[in-house]
């Protein structure tokens, strides 16, 4: 039987490929750059092993020039150029990478900046131009040629005339449409700000005219505009360089262009993570509370690159919900990229940056605390809810992670305190951390309850927020100490014998009791004798596990 191939329709499936491989027009421009970069890559590469090819760094940029009044966009680099067969095969064949086939037949050669992979970035060009030109001219040859397509009709290849090697791709901008807006990709600012917003950190500069505006020389107060070129990408990143080489001011400075936040970061940790899962991070903690944190509108997440070209914006994979707070970067070769280079399939990889990173965080902020406690008590008032939120949920899954990080208000020191120094000094008759609830200090220490455990001259923590006894509930113990609220049937405390309710009192006032129940019927289940009260002459106590304040904030919460 005779067996017939499958023939991809190059033209429905470019047109296809345009319009729904990407969300956002503007990546065209990533593409464009990450495969001038790749261009001037290989010279690089290719100068390593080959003597005659001296790699002068000052020789190799991209350059970036619109025009507006012919609508053209052009995209120039002094890479390795290509040939007519080149221009055949990677550029006339869908899903052809040239930069893929280069990596793996250079494989020795530590090819791993080269951005390229899946053949498809050049045309993502189309969506935003009607027609697009490439000049080139491969190393080594002397005969230029000129690939020419208007999508989907195909493309035309002639020989042309260009000086130097290298290739320049001129993009004619589409006319506005009622729906698309095309005329800002000519606007300088935007393609600028593009530029620094994706293609910051690719290694070799990227020069644009800008247009600055100066005194005209003898006119009075007048002025003159004038073009200037510019590198417009700071190339090297922060992230690789060395932290010695960093000040504090570089990062709040960093934090600030990135626009993480408004405020200062509380504080920061570099990450140059070189085991088994190889990346460059820059974690934020910031200072203030960000004004939609405790809202669904506030959206977690790293900014991702893959090789310092900006993949996600917002990678929530990367950060637990407990530390949704954490702002900053991740920077990584190791990364699986799916076709449009917008998402990540979810690898292993992924996943192993994530718990490093977990960790990271966690050892930051026990770092904070134990160097800076005015600092940590600054990031627990704004963000501490979410680490009991963190207990609460799963189950107290994550109790191992952030028990060390709460803090709670104690009575004796009348200030936040963590659970290792409620712990650590407790004395050795003490059998539990007790904890008390209340909406504030004030109305706790005026609750009965608190007394005995207080004279004792044991510690209580004071939980004032909504979620604290939720999450003391999730933790259960600490350090082998069991929490137990002051209100709770068995204060595990021995109470002097003289003290204790008789049996005697307890039939002795039978009538009493039986009156106060039926009185407060259906608001209380029993009327008893108690030996815990010293000023007071009532108290409640709960008996099941829910506490008064609990059964409040239950109550309170909408089905
Ligand atoms: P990818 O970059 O994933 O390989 P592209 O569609 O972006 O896919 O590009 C296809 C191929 O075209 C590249 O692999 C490369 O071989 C070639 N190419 C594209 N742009 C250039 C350029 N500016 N200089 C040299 N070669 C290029
Ligand atoms: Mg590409």
């Amino acid at each position: 039987m005779l067996k017939k191939e499958f023939k991809a329709e190059s033209k429905r499936l470019l047109e296809m490929m345009i319009n729904s491989i990407y969300t956002q027009k503007e990546i065209f421009l990533r593409e464009l750059i990450s495969n001038a970069s790749d261009a001037i890559d290989k010279i690089y590469y290719k100068a390593l092993t080959d003597d005659q090819l001296v790699f002068n760094k000052d020789d190799y940029y991209i350059r970036i020039t619109a025009d507006k009044d012919n609508r053209t966009l052009t995209i120039a680099d002094t890479g390795i150029g290509m040939s007519q067969e080149d221009l055949e095969n990677n550029l006339g064949i869908i899903a052809k990478s040239g930069s893929l086939a280069f990596k793996s037949e250079n494989e020795a050669k530590d090819g791993h900046n080269i951005i390229g992979q899946f053949g498809v970035g050049f045309y993502s060009a189309f969506m935003v131009a009607d027609q697009v030109t490439v000049i080139s001219k491969a190393l080594g040859s002397d005969q230029a040629y000129r690939w020419e397509s208007e999508g989907t009709d195909g493309y035309t290849i002639e020989p042309c005339e260009k000086d130097s090697i290298g290739t320049e791709i001129t993009l004619k901008i589409k006319e506005n449409t009622e729906d698309d807006q095309y005329d800002e990709y000519l606007e300088e600012y935007r393609l600028k700000s593009i530029i620094k917003k994706y293609s910051d950190f690719i290694r070799y500069p990227i020069k644009m005219d800008i247009t600055g505006h100066r005194p005209k020389e003898g006119g009075e107060g007048e002025f003159e505009e004038y073009k200037e070129e510019q590198t417009v990408n700071s190339m090297v990143p922060i992230w690789r360089k060395n932290k010695s080489e960093l000040t504090q001011e570089d990062y709040e400075n960093f934090y600030a262009e990135k626009r993480y936040g408004f405020d200062k970061p509380l504080s920061h940790v570099h990450v140059k993570a070189d085991g088994a899962v190889v990346y460059n991070a820059i974690l934020f903690i910031p200072e203030n509370t960000p004004f939609d944190y405790y809202t669904k509108e506030y959206e977690k997440g790293l900014e991702l690159y893959s090789n310092g070209v900006l993949i996600m914006d917002k990678c929530g994979d990367l950060l637990p919900d407990y530390f949704s707070f954490v702002k900053g970067m991740v920077d990584s070769e190791d990364l699986s990229l799916n076709i449009s280079r917008e998402m990540l399939q979810h690898d292993r990889q992924l996943t192993l940056i994530a718990k490093n990173i977990k960790s990271k965080i966690k050892s930051q902020l026990q770092s904070l605390l134990k160097d800076d406690r005015e600092k940590y008590e600054t990031f627990f008032q704004a963000f501490g809810r979410q680490l009991k939120f963190g207990v609460y949920n799963d189950y107290g899954a994550n109790k191992d992670t952030l028990s060390d990080l709460l803090m709670f208000t104690s009575s004796k020191e009348k200030k936040l305190v963590t659970l290792d120094e409620y712990v650590s000094r407790m004395p050795e008759d003490q059998k539990y951390i007790y904890y008390a609830s209340g909406t504030s200090v004030e109305r706790i220490e005026k609750l009965p309850q608190t007394e005995i455990v207080a004279d004792k001259g044991y510690e209580i923590l004071y939980l004032t927020d909504d979620i604290d006894e939720f999450a003391i509930k999730m933790l259960m113990n600490y350090k082998e100490k069991e929490f137990k609220s002051v209100s709770s049937g068995d204060l595990g405390i021995e109470a002097d014998a003289e003290d204790a309710p008789s049996e005697a009192e307890a039939a002795e006032n039978k009538e009493l009791f039986e009156a106060m129940s039926t009185v407060l019927a259906g608001k209380v289940k029993s009327v008893k004798a108690s030996k815990r009260l010293k000023s007071h002459p009532v108290c409640l106590t709960a008996e099941g596990d829910l506490s008064i304040e609990m059964e409040k904030v239950l109550k309170a919460m909408p089905n």
